[in-house]
Formats: structure tokens, C-alpha cells, sequence
């Protein structure tokens, strides 16, 4: 397998605190990476490490076989970033905004390229538009695309889709298939897991800067479990009764909620038992199958040790 990111021991200390614990992953070419993680797991801080922005306190990185740290340019003009915040001059119009980082680049952005950018990310007709007149989603697909001016091997998305519309963010996905068909490699920060289910090949789930896990989106979706079973309470219960643990079940939205996963419908029985033995009493039901969004937050709520399967 050709990896294009190769992470090796890193970590990164804050004083006291340990914001990338030792952490070691490598990003295959061509794939579309989702790595996930709660607020201030550690995913800008790996990014940014990656990217060159911030040195490890130890461990090493490497991009396309060379050093982020000592060949920081020949790694640099491999990546593209689209960080959260915007970072563009507001005084330029969307293609001077466009031309300017590819001269950042030493590229001549050629009339051909600027307008499939452009096309792609539904800016054509805001050409000649001044950056500060963009709307906040349009100002989030200028940023893609100055991240993309260079075609870069490795495309950083740190939550590509927050504030765009439904629409736009369907077309944007499809663009995101399209850059990993030509060869891009993509790395995909989201809180947004539907996204990341959409689109991910892989997953990394990052929690308090450790990796907890690196799977195949399909096999770790299928190894939590195929189909999950909602139960509303009709009142709220401060804990869950032994016997509902015992057969794995979870209990959510501040106790008015037991959630339980099963690979078969066959295992609802047991639990529907449990439910009953307890004397609860059930407001509402629900089935659907398992979410990437269920299977992060059980491994996260693991990771804290809170009660879990
Ligand atoms: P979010 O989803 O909220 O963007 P994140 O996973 O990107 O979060 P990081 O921004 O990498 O998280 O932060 C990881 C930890 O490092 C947090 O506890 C954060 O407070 C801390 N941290 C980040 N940058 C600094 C800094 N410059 N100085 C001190 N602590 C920092």
C-alpha cells in the first residue's frame, strides 16, 4: 500500500498538556481519510503538524517520502489546507484571491483550471466579486479553493461543508469524489458524521490526542453492529438497571433514552425482556440501522469510561 502520509510517534505538549499522544497512522494515496474526534481531541493540532505549521515535541512526519520539519517546502507545496477560519484579504475579488496563492506557489493558474475550480465550487458568476461581499458559505468555498490552486497531492478539509446548504454541500461531495478519482489523497475533518459516512474510506477516531481507532468505514460499521433499537421513556430513570447493561445496552438524552446495538434483530429480544423486567415504560420506539455517529459515540464514551456496552 502507497502511503503518502507516513506519522510516526507523534507528539505535541502544551506545557502540561498532551494535545497528540504518540501517535502513529499513515494515510494511503488516493483514499479519502475521515478523522474524527470530540472538541479539543487533538485533529487541528495533528493536521497542523502535518502540514508543517507546527513542529512535534517528538516523532517524526513525512509527506511524499520527505520531512515535514527539515524539507518543509517540498512538503508544503504537496499539501492544501482549507482551515476553519477564513484567512483571505478581503480587499481581492474571488480570482485574484485565487491567483495570488497560486503565485504564493510559483503556479500560473491557468484559465482552464481557474474555471474548474470555479465551476466546481459554484463560483463562476462571483468571478469578479469582492471576497467581503461572499456570503459566509461562499467565503468556505473560496477557501477550498485556494486550497486546491496548487493540486495538491493531499487535500486537507477541516470541516468542509459547516454553513454551506444542502444543495451545495451534495455538489461539494461529489467534487471530493471527483479529486480522489483524479488521484488526490484527502484527509476530511468533520463533526459532521454523515459527511464523513458519505464520503470516508477510512476512519481514524481521535480522542484526548490518542488514535482509538483506524478501521475500513465499512468493516467498522459492521463490527459495531448492523441495526440500532431507540427507546423513549415515558419517564426519565437516573441509571440503567443491571440486567439492561448486562445485555448492552446505553442509556442517552439525559435518561429518557435506551439505546441498544445489535448486529441481528434477533438480540432485541433479550433486551426488550430486560426492558420489561425493569418495569420501564417505554413513550416510543425506533429502529434504523447503525450510524457512523453511533459507533463514534460509543468508542468515545468508552474511551471516557462512562457507562457503555
Ligand atoms: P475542535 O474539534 O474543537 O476543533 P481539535 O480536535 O481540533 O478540536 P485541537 O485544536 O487540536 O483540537 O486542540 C487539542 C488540545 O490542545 C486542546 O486541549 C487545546 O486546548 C490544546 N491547544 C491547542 N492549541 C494550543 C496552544 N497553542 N496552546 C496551548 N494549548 C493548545
Amino acid at each position: 500500500m502507497d502511503t503518502v502520509v507516513a506519522i510516526r510517534g507523534v507528539t505535541k505538549r502544551y506545557g502540561p498538556l498532551v494535545a497528540v499522544d504518540g501517535i502513529d497512522l499513515g494515510i494511503r494515496r488516493g483514499e479519502i481519510f475521515g478523522l474524527l474526534g470530540p472538541n479539543g481531541a487533538g485533529k487541528t493540532t495533528l493536521i497542523s503538524m502535518i502540514a508543517g505549521l507546527l513542529r512535534p515535541t517528538s516523532g517524526e512526519i513525512s509527506v511524499l517520502g520527505h520531512d515535514v520539519v527539515r524539507e518543509y517546502r517540498e512538503t508544503r507545496r504537496a499539501i492544501g489546507l482549507v482551515p476553519q477560519e477564513i484567512n483571505f484579504d478581503p480587499f481581492f475579488n474571488v480570482e485574484e484571491t485565487l491567483r495570488m496563492q497560486a503565485g504564493y506557489f510559483g503556479v500560473r493558474l491557468a484559465e482552464e483550471r481557474l474555471v474548474e475550480i470555479l465551476g466546481a465550487l459554484d463560483l463562476l458568476s462571483k468571478r469578479t466579486t469582492n471576497s467581503r461581499a461572499l456570503s459566509g458559505g461562499m467565503k468556505r468555498r473560496l477557501l477550498i479553493g485556494k486550497a486546491l490552486v496548487h493540486d495538491p497531492a493531499v487535500l486537507f478539509l477541516d470541516e468542509p461543508t459547516a454553513g454551506v446548504d444542502v444543495e451545495l454541500r451534495r455538489s461539494l461531495w461529489s467534487y471530493v469524489r471527483r479529486l480522489r478519482e483524479r488521484g488526490t489523497t484527502i484527509v476530511l475533518t468533520t463533526h459532521y458524521l454523515e459527511e464523513a459516512e458519505e464520503l470516508a474510506d477510512r476512519i481514524g477516531v481521535i480522542d484526548r490526542g490518542r488514535l482509538l481507532v483506524v478501521e475500513d468505514k465499512d468493516a467498522l460499521l459492521s463490527r459495531h453492529g448492523a441495526k440500532v433499537l431507540r427507546l423513549s421513556l415515558a419517564r426519565p430513570i437516573a441509571s440503567l438497571p443491571a440486567p439492561l447493561v448486562a445485555v448492552g445496552a446505553r442509556l442517552d438524552a439525559g435518561g429518557s433514552v435506551v439505546t441498544f446495538e445489535a448486529s441481528t434483530g434477533d438480540a432485541f429480544g433479550p433486551l426488550l425482556a430486560a426492558v420489561a423486567d425493569a418495569g420501564l415504560a417505554v413513550g416510543d420506539v425506533e429502529t434504523r440501522r447503525t450510524t457512523l455517529e453511533d459507533v463514534f459515540v460509543r468508542l468515545v464514551s468508552r474511551d471516557r469510561g462512562e457507562a457503555t456496552a
